[in-house]
């Protein structure tokens, strides 16, 4: 290919026809899937201001301190492409004052974000999430209702090989107790950690415990687990999401290392994985955020909410051959001659009309061609007529899964089509 050809940047994927069918089935199952839980779209800008991700995500995380993409606007404003979607949409919540029309409030979305990390398999600079955003309730049915939403879809798609993972990092309160004992332990070892880490055990000792270091994993084996540092209240809440994870028969793995190192996270945390994918293998994330309305100027307000990967999911899916390829009931007009052009394109345009697919030639190819067109093309029927069907008002349906063939009055085949393809 030529010097000059300009390719798309890396990191990013064209998503083509042969597979934007499948991106359009699991969001139509998606819409369905929410809108069944009473959760409503919201959708926000593809930018915001930075300042909303430095507070809203904190400066602290990988996604801030390295993998935005930002810049600054003509008129000095500094602002980034969304490389998350909690704090937009808790944005909006506070700025059109969403809590004034009911005290609960249940929003979904399905976005693309930008994060600038290493681009691998299951892994983009632009990708897709959905995710879903409760707010308002404090209560561990909350909880709950959002880990349902994410764990019954996949088990709707025919995923099996899902692990809830399970945890809570209590409130601000216990995390501050935890926060000094975790320090104390490290503090003797520090020479043994890396340098990002030792930067964290100063400014965020918690965040630690996110490493992908093998070493530090295994230190991390001995450290104090947040359990130990729950208040009463904290354990009641984390007990009540159990029971009511057993009721629903949803099963978990608790995982006391499962922490979100920000201030504004609270009691439970969770992700669900899948052994359908390699190192990739997060399908979705989420927790409660107790602090975060109030951190982005709102009034308190405790909310609940996960984000899930698009890609991953479709990746997973294929992986375990769970693609639902519904055959397209289209029909595929087969014309020769201008007469017979045009008589495709009346009936086409009639059949279309109740809603069934219809394709018409727009190359005036040979009938062989267009022959070999209409089986590459999926259709379940080709309609062939040529100057013989023209003089007689007839055309030849070709039910192509069957092979047979029979010679219909161009006034029945809209009807004689419907059947044939329901
Ligand atoms: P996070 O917002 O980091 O909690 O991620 C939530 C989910 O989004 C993960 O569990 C993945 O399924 C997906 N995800 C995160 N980062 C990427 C990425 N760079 N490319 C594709 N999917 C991603």
């Amino acid at each position: 290919m030529s010097d000059q050809l300009i390719r798309s940047v890396k990191g990013t994927r064209d998503i083509l026809p042969d597979e934007t069918k499948r991106w359009q089935q699991l969001e139509n199952q998606l819409h369905y899937h929410l809108s069944n839980y009473g959760y409503q779209e919201i959708r926000t800008p593809a930018f915001e201001q930075t300042e909303l991700f430095a507070r809203g995500v904190g400066t602290d995380t990988d996604i801030v301190s390295k993998e935005m993409y930002s810049w600054e606007d003509q008129g000095g404003t500094l602002l980034t492409l969304k490389p998350e979607l909690t704090a937009p949409v808790v944005r909006a919540y506070i700025q059109h004052n969403l809590a004034r029309i009911t005290p609960l409030t249940r929003l979904y979305y399905i976005d693309a974000l930008f994060r600038r990390e290493r681009p691998q398999k299951g892994r983009y600079r632009q990708f897709y999430q959905f995710g879903a955003e409760c707010l308002g309730s404090p209560y561990p049915e909350a909880d709950v209702e959002i880990i349902s939403i994410a764990y019954e879809f996949y088990k709707s798609l025919g995923l099996n090989n899902i692990t809830l993972q399970l945890n809570s990092i209590g409130s601000t309160e216990s995390r501050k107790a935890y926060r000094t004992a975790l320090r104390l332990f490290l503090e003797p070892q520090a020479n043994a950690l890396s340098e990002i880490s030792r930067k964290r055990l100063a400014t965020n000792p918690l965040r630690i415990l996110d490493t992908k270091i093998p070493d530090e994993i295994e230190l991390l084996k001995n450290a104090p687990g947040i359990s130990d540092f729950l208040t009463p209240e904290d354990q009641r809440h984390f007990a009540e999401v159990q029971s009511l994870l057993n009721t629903l028969g949803i099963p978990y793995k608790i995982e006391p290392r499962m922490v979100r190192g920000l201030d504004y996270y609270t009691h439970t945390t969770f992700e669900i994985t899948t052994s359908a994918l390699g190192a990739q293998d997060a399908l979705c994330g989420g927790g409660r955020y107790d602090n975060l309305v109030e951190t982005l100027g709102g009034r308190p307000t405790p909310a609940v909410g996960f984000a899930a990967g698009m890609e991953r999911l479709l990746l997973a899916l294929e992986a375990v051959d769970k693609i639902a390829q519904e055959p397209q009931a289209s029909v595929y007009f087969i014309a020769i001659g201008a007469a017979a052009r045009s008589i495709c394109s009346k009936y086409a345009a009639q059949i279309r009309l109740t809603g069934i697919a219809s394709e018409v030639d727009l190359l005036r190819r040979s009938l062989k061609a267009q022959m070999r067109e209409a089986n590459r093309s999926g259709a379940k029927v080709a309609v062939i007529i040529g100057e013989a069907e023209v003089a007689k008002n007839q055309a030849l349906i070709k039910d192509l899964s069957a092979g047979v063939q029979k010679a219909v009055a161009l006034t029945d085949i809209t009807n004689y089509i419907t059947n044939l393809v329901q």
